[in-house]
């Protein structure tokens, strides 16, 4: 039988996931990415947080099927794919977190010992929960790995449309394919539409800022969304470094207050932050900037029109290797 052809748009985590699995199921992949580097956009930087806990059992089961992925990957790369620090999520919704990590049978422990949370709070939370399986992704190692296995297949090209009998169109002109999957990020709405496929398309700014920090603790991840007040999320990117994301009021982030007037107001709403409640140097060494889709959450949604299958959602990073493995199903499915 013929070997099944592919296209996979964008060479963020998502696509390079699936473009690997899809290699390694024996298609011929062409992965188009319109930047000079892959995972260049929404999978830029460093690190990620990795946890099991999640407000949805069937997300904390995704994520408990992507540890054994990390773990694999870490096995076959030879270096260890997750930092296995322990996630606090502390906040009013801390009972609902809990409910669906009891419901997806995962271990967890409730108001762990405030001085034993290994958080740079000068204030413990006092609501929390400690997912022990959670910790830190190694973008680096990750992004290595993932380039190192799908070298062949990437080409630096971007595709300016898709038809849904598996056309895809770029600047060297139409091929066409048995599946096209678009795994474009912020470029995914304007492709999906041309085959009726919806993607949200409002992106907001978004900014991560990084605080020196003492490098002798192995600090936990943590998410922390009070009742009142900034919501965070937070964890060590790398020995020394603290790296915090503000939930921000969406009239400061929206997408015509301009990248550099959003990235100011929330460079001075995270460092306001830092000082009143963390223990951290207060001095930005790293910014990471870019472009959500507002309000959405955790999770990820794949669509189908013909041949062309469409993925969004947020915080995919943590689920890298059951995208992968899921969306190579459903290409190879059309
Ligand atoms: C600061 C920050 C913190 C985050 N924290 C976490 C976290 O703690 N945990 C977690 O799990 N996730 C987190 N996320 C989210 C996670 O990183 C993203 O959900 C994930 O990286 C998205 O990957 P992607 O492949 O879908 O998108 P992208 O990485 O954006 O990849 C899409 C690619 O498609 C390319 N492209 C677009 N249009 C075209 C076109 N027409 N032709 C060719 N190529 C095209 C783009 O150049 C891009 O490289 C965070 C993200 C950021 C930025």
């Amino acid at each position: 039988m013929a070997r099944m052809r592919v296209a996979v748009v964008g060479a963020g985590v998502v696509g390079l996931s699936a473009t690997a699995a899809l290699l390694e199921r024996g298609a011929q992949v062409v992965c188009y990415e319109r930047a000079d580097e892959p995972m260049a956009e929404r999978s830029v930087g460093s690190s990620r947080i990795f946890r099991f806990a999640h407000r949805e059992p069937e997300l904390v089961a995704r994520a408990a099927d992507a540890r054994v992925g990390f773990d694999r990957w870490a096995e076959r790369a030879g270096r260890p794919m997750i930092v296995p620090s322990g996630c606090v999520i502390s906040g009013a919704d801390v009972p609902a977190w809990a409910a669906a990590m009891e419901a997806a049978g995962a271990l967890f422990e409730m108001q762990p010992d405030p001085d034993g949370l290994r958080l740079p709070a000068r204030l413990a939370p006092t609501e929390a929960l400690l997912d022990p399986s959670g910790g830190v992704v190694d973008v680096d190692a990750v992004r290595e790995y993932l380039t190192g296995l799908t070298e062949r297949a990437l080409r630096h090209e971007p595709v300016d449309a898709v038809d849904a009998d598996g056309h895809v169109w770029t600047r060297s002109g139409p091929a066409r394919f048995d599946a096209v999957l678009l795994a474009a990020g912020a470029g995914t709405p304007a492709l999906a539409a041309r085959v009726g496929i919806a993607v949200p398309d409002e992106i907001e700014h978004h900014a991560r800022f990084t605080f020196p920090v003492d490098p002798a603790v192995p600090w936990r991840s943590w998410i922390d969304l009070p009742a009142t007040g900034l919501g965070t999320y937070q964890h060590a990117s790398g020995p020394g470094r603290w790296a915090v994301g503000g939930h921000l009021d969406p009239a400061v982030t929206r997408w015509e207050v301009g990248r550099d007037a959003a990235t100011a107001a929330s460079r001075e709403a995270v460092l306001e932050y830092a000082r009143e409640h963390l223990t951290v140097e207060p001095r930005i060494i790293e910014t990471v900037y870019c472009t959500p889709i507002p309000g959405l959450g955790d999770g990820f949604r794949v669509q189908r029109a013909d041949r062309v299958v469409a993925v969004h959602g947020e915080n995919l990073f943590k689920f890298a290797p059951v995208l992968g493995a899921t969306l190579a199903a459903a290409c190879e499915a059309v």
